[in-house]
This record gives C-alpha cells, sequence and structure tokens, in this order.
C-alpha cells in the first residue's frame, strides 16, 4: 500500500488494466489507511461506502470494455472550499456546519467526467484563512511525518491526505500560498495555476481576484495530468480563462536552457532558515552547472508584498463573507429571536477568531476616510508588482526562490504573533497578486529530515513550461 501510494496515476491505471489491482481493492486499501490514521485529523469526512459503490461501478466498466477516463481509478480528496453536490461543505467554520451543498464545483464535475473517485473531503484553516491549519473549527491536522508540528496552511488537510498516503492526490485552493506552503511542509509536488486557468464556480471565495484551485501530489507528473482535467473556460465563472488547455501530461521534457531570475532580496531576508538558503543557493548551483542561465534581477518590493496581500484579501473576504448572516447559510444563534441580533450574533458565534479579523480588518481598508489610504494603494501597489513581473518575464523564463523561510515549525510557534504567521507567506503572495502560476517542489530535506520546498515561478499560462522544467528539476536533484 505505501508502495502504491507512490505509484503514478498512470502506473496504477495499467495495474488496474493488467487486473493486479481493482478500484475496489485500491479503495478498501486507502479506507483502512483513513481508520489507522485517524488522529493526523486530516478528513473531516469519509465518503467511504460512496467510494466503494464507485469503485465497483469502475471496475464493471473495465470489465465490460467500455472506454475508461483519463482519471480511472484515481482516489482523490477534495478541500472542504470545494462544494460537491449533496456533501456537506463548511469551509473549516463553524457557521457552515451541517450545510450541504446543493450543486458541485466545476472541478468535481470534471474529476467526476473521467472516472476519479472522491473518496473524502479535508480539513483546512477556516475560510483558507491561515498558514498553519491552526484555525479550523474542527481542531488542527498534525503533519504525518512529525505529529507536533503543523502541516502549513490553510489547504494542511489536503497536504497530509497525499503525504500519509491517505488518497492518491488532492485538490486545495491558493490565495496566498495555501497549496505551495503545506506541499513545501508536507514533502509534496504543490501547483497554483495562473488566475483564470482553473474555474472558482463552486469553490468557497475567501479572497475572489487571488484564489485558484490546484493539486497536491507526490509527482509532478500526476499534477500535470490533474491540471489538463481541471483547467479550462466554464461558463460559471466569468474569469475562467479560454485559452487553450495543453496536454500538460503529454509535454513533460524539457529540453531547452531555462533563463532564470533569482531576487537577491530573497534570500537576504531576515526570518529565512540558513538551511532553506543553502538549498536555494545549492540548486541555483547545479543548474548553472546544467548550462542554465541563472541571473540576478533587482526586487526591491518584497517588503510590501505582505501588507498588499493582507490589505486586499482582507477588503474581498469582507465582502465575500457578508452572506454567512445566520439567514441564508449554516449556523443560526439560538439566542435571538429578531432580525439585527440573528445577524449579529450568529457572526459572533459562528466565525472563529481569525476570520473576525480579517473581516474587521476589511471592513476597516474599505471604509470611507481610509479607503484611499489603504485599499486604493493596495490596488497601485498590485499594479505596479504585476508591470514589474511582467518586465521580467520578457527576459527570463522561470523566477527561482524558497516557498516558505522555514520547514514546517511546531504548533503554538507563531500562534501569538499574527505578523510572524503572515510573515510566513513572504515568498507565495507575489503569484497570487500578479495572478501567475507557481509551483513548490520537494527537493530537499534539512538536517533533521523535515522536507523543504524549493518554488518556481513562470508567466501567465506558461504551466506547461512549468511543469516541465520542474519534471527537470526533480531529476537533476534526484540523481545527485
Ligand atoms: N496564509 C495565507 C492567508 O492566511 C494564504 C491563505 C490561502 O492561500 N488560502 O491568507
Amino acid at each position: 500500500m505505501a508502495e502504491l501510494s507512490k505509484k503514478t496515476i498512470q502506473q496504477i491505471q495499467v495495474d488496474l488494466k493488467s487486473g493486479n489491482t481493482s478500484c475496489e481493492t485500491l479503495v478498501s486499501d486507502y479506507l483502512q489507511k483513513i481508520e489507522a490514521n485517524k488522529h493526523l485529523n486530516a478528513y473531516l469526512e469519509v465518503f467511504g461506502e460512496e467510494a466503494k459503490e464507485r469503485a465497483k461501478e469502475l471496475d464493471k466498466k473495465l470489465a465490460e470494455g467500455k472506454p475508461t477516463g483519463k482519471l480511472f481509478g484515481c482516489v482523490i480528496a477534495i478541500k472542504d472550499n470545494i462544494c460537491y453536490k449533496q456533501h456537506k461543505v463548511s469551509a473549516g467554520s463553524k457557521i457552515l456546519e451541517g450545510f450541504t451543498s446543493l450543486y458541485s464545483s466545476t472541478v468535481v464535475e470534471r474529476l467526476l467526467a473521467e472516472d476519479a473517485i472522491i473518496i473524502g473531503r479535508t480539513n483546512c484553516d477556516e475560510f483558507a484563512m491561515g498558514s498553519s491549519n491552526e484555525n479550523s473549527a474542527y481542531g488542527n491536522v498534525l503533519n504525518a511525518q512529525d505529529n507536533s508540528r503543523v502541516p502549513g496552511g490553510s489547504s494542511g488537510g489536503s497536504a497530509v491526505v497525499v503525504q500519509a498516503g491517505l488518497c492518491q492526490a488532492s485538490l486545495g485552493s491558493d490565495t496566498g500560498g495555501s497549496i505551495r506552503q503545506p506541499a513545501a511542509f508536507c514533502g509534496l509536488v504543490g501547483l497554483k495555476p495562473t488566475y483564470g486557468r482553473v474555474s472558482r464556480y463552486g469553490l468557497i471565495a475567501y479572497a475572489s481576484s487571488f484564489d485558484q484551485i490546484g493539486p497536491f501530489t507526490h509527482n509532478v507528473e500526476d499534477a500535470a495530468l490533474l491540471m489538463e482535467i481541471i483547467s479550462g473556460k466554464d461558463n460559471y465563472d466569468s474569469t475562467s480563462s479560454s485559452e487553450k488547455v495543453p496536454a500538460y501530461s503529454a509535454e513533460l521534457s524539457f529540453e531547452k536552457k531555462a533563463r532564470i531570475a533569482v531576487f537577491p532580496t530573497t534570500l537576504q531576508s531576515d526570518g529565512l532558515n540558513a538551511e532553506v538558503k543553502a538549498t536555494v543557493e545549492n540548486i541555483l548551483s547545479d543548474l548553472k552547472n546544467e548550462g542554465h542561465t541563472v541571473e540576478e534581477v533587482g526586487f526591491d518590493l518584497l517588503e510590501y508584498l505582505i501588507s498588499t496581500y493582507y490589505v486586499l484579501t482582507t477588503a474581498e473576504a469582507s465582502s465575500n463573507l457578508a452572506r454567512f448572516d445566520g439567514v441564508h447559510y449554516g449556523y443560526r444563534s439560538k439566542n435571538a429571536n429578531e432580525m439585527d441580533p440573528v445577524y449579529k450574533r450568529s457572526r459572533t458565534e459562528g466565525f472563529g477568531k481569525e476570520v473576525k479579523n480579517r473581516i474587521m480588518l476589511g471592513t476597516f481598508v474599505l471604509s470611507s476616510g481610509y479607503y484611499d489610504a489603504y485599499y486604493s494603494r493596495a490596488q497601485k501597489v498590485r499594479r505596479i508588482l504585476t508591470d514589474k513581473i511582467r518586465g521580467i518575464f520578457k527576459e527570463y523564463d522561470f523566477i527561482l526562490m524558497p516557498t516558505s523561510p522555514t520547514v514546517a515549525f511546531k504548533f503554538g510557534e507563531k500562534t501569538d504573533n499574527p505578523v510572524e504567521m503572515y510573515l510566513a507567506d513572504i515568498y507565495t503572495v507575489l503569484a497570487n497578486l500578479t495572478g501567475i502560476p507557481a509551483i513548490s517542489l520537494p527537493l530537499a530535506e534539512d538536517k533533521n529530515g523535515l522536507p523543504i520546498g524549493v518554488q518556481i515561478l513562470a508567466d501567465k499560462f506558461q504551466e506547461s513550461q512549468l511543469l516541465a522544467f520542474s519534471e527537470k528539476m526533480m531529476h537533476i536533484e534526484s540523481s545527485k
């Protein structure tokens, strides 16, 4: 079983088609392993019976010689902010406790259309706000490698279910790093696609102009295959792009020499752990040795990233979360019976502390008198950043930097200091602010064996190049 989860989706399909295993066996193995790893608190709900039924149907389909989908037999978990018809979805919040989705997100429809098996929904920080999974109303998710450490956030559950071999792959969402940072903390590949590459229909919104859904996998090949399926225009999301979706999984060879930009400021940053820094420096020198161009490019905007990100995302969140009012969805306070108190009390009791902090901050930066000083100024910084990045990609194929300044930290280490927690996102928010794709690759370990993630960023809609180059990097580093 442990080996099974390390196989690629394609390899598992070879096993399925040659009769070495069956969808039913795969599902029952995963269910056993999920049961044995309950303490990780990675799944909020396991769709056990349903997954078994579906496995049976899929096995029958294969036995009857009917055509099978590209994700045939692939056992997948989804983050608890991705809607799946007639299944509960709570965004890790008490305010959506007991709420059942009336429709499926486009990504879920697309997975199912390709014969994937959705095995459960995964724990996450409430409304995807957090960097450590310590903000879920349903408890912490434990890093499977070291239970005293966080798995990262906000898609911590989606990372741990793959890390611990409790499914083949999973989907998370990334507004400021929530796929890449947990992937880095758990030794996985995590991709945040270009804004608009993947439909957000059916994703519970945090900050709509930043949010993207993306995959967690053990390898680049599976990430490419999943991207090929979930990407593309969707009439239900007007921000989804009609840019053609390449066959990413068939385009994984990278023959040319890459031009790579490095921002010296990212390696001089205060909180950067020495081993993470050394890892990035070693990788850059490996790349040079392989004949790629690695050049330093001035980037003096690093110190503005976190504040810009938190002004804009909290502003958007304060608007998006207004709909959770105790009337439309989920939780309603029992301590109120008039309209205003119903809203007030339901929100006071239903939302957790971090979410309330952010709603208040977002309301403040949008309020008259402060709008120009915060929201409108942050929008200008976002534009400057986007122009700067666009200029860099005229000359370079990729930008390389750490995914996170540290390896997985201990529970409680940063909970008393929100600013320190926010600084954990210093390298990830750039891609969301500028709408570009970025991937975290598990390229090294620190002296204690904890995974170190390296991040590669590419120009808009260059996922094909990004994935191919990532595949190359995985080989360069594993052959050392
Ligand atoms: N850690 C970041 C935040 O708290 C990113 C979250 C995310 O990408 N959903 O906002």
